[in-house]
C-alpha cells in the first residue's frame, strides 16, 4: 500500500512517521509529477490552510489531486487539511478544495488560546487523545456526513465517502489508532475498486 503525503508546508513529516511506524510506503507530494504518480491514499497534514491552498494552486497541484479526490481517491485531512477540503468556510470567503460536504469554522477555538490537549471518543476506534493546535471545527455537516467524534459538542471528526476529517492532529501523539482506521478505509477503498473495475 502507498500513500502520498502532502508536503509543501505544515506538519507532514509527523504523518510520514506515522505511516512508517505503521509499515505503509510512503511519497511526498512537492510538484506536479509527484501528484501524478499513482498512490492509494493521500493525507493532507496540519499547517497553515492559506498558505497550503496557495501553494497548492501556484505549485499545479489543484487540479490533479482534486480530481483524484472527486474520483474516490481515500484522503485524510488533519486540521488545516480538513480546511482544504471542507465545502464551506464560517469566516472565510477561501474554498480549496470543497470535496467534503461540511462547514468549518477556523480557528474555532479562537488563535491564540486555541491549543489545548484532551480526550476523547471517535466512532469506530474508541477513547484517543486529541491535540488541537489553532484549531478549527466543524459547524454543520450534510445529512450524508457521519459524525465520528465530539469535543464539548463541536464536531471534531467525519467521514464521508472516501475522506476523512479530522480538526485535531492524531500524528502528534504516540497513538497510531486514527491512521490505522484511515489505512483500514484505504485498504477497503481499494478493494472494491478492483473488484468492480473486475466486474466492468
Ligand atoms: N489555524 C490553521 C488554519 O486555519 C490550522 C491550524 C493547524 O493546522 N494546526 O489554517
Amino acid at each position: 500500500m502507498k500513500l502520498a503525503v502532502l508536503a509543501v508546508q505544515g506538519a507532514f513529516i509527523e504523518h510520514e512517521k506515522m505511516l512508517e511506524k505503521l509499515g505503509a510506503d510512503c511519497i511526498e507530494i512537492r510538484k506536479k509529477e509527484d501528484a501524478e504518480k499513482a498512490f492509494d491514499g493521500l493525507i493532507l497534514p496540519g499547517g497553515e490552510s492559506t498558505v497550503m491552498g496557495k501553494l497548492i494552486k501556484e505549485l499545479d497541484l489543484y487540479n490533479v489531486l482534486k480530481t483524484k479526490i472527486d474520483n474516490g481517491l481515500p484522503v485524510l485531512g488533519t486540521c488545516a487539511g480538513l480546511i482544504l477540503l471542507a465545502e464551506k468556510l464560517s469566516n472565510d470567503e477561501q474554498v480549496h478544495f470543497g470535496t467534503l460536504p461540511v462547514t468549518v469554522k477556523r480557528n474555532g477555538y479562537g488563535r491564540q488560546l486555541g491549543s489545548f490537549h484532551t480526550d476523547g471518543h471517535m466512532a469506530g476506534i474508541g477513547r484517543i487523545p486529541m491535540t488541537f493546535i489553532r484549531a478549527p471545527y466543524i459547524e454543520s455537516v450534510d445529512p450524508a456526513v457521519d459524525v465520528l467524534a465530539r469535543v464539548a459538542d463541536k464536531i471534531v471528526a467525519v467521514r464521508y465517502k472516501n475522506q476523512l476529517g479530522a480538526s485535531f492532529h492524531p500524528e502528534v501523539t504516540a497513538d497510531t489508532r486514527v491512521h490505522e482506521y484511515f489505512l483500514q478505509m484505504v485498504k477497503e477503498i481499494n478493494c472494491r475498486a478492483v473488484h468492480s473495475s473486475i466486474e466492468m
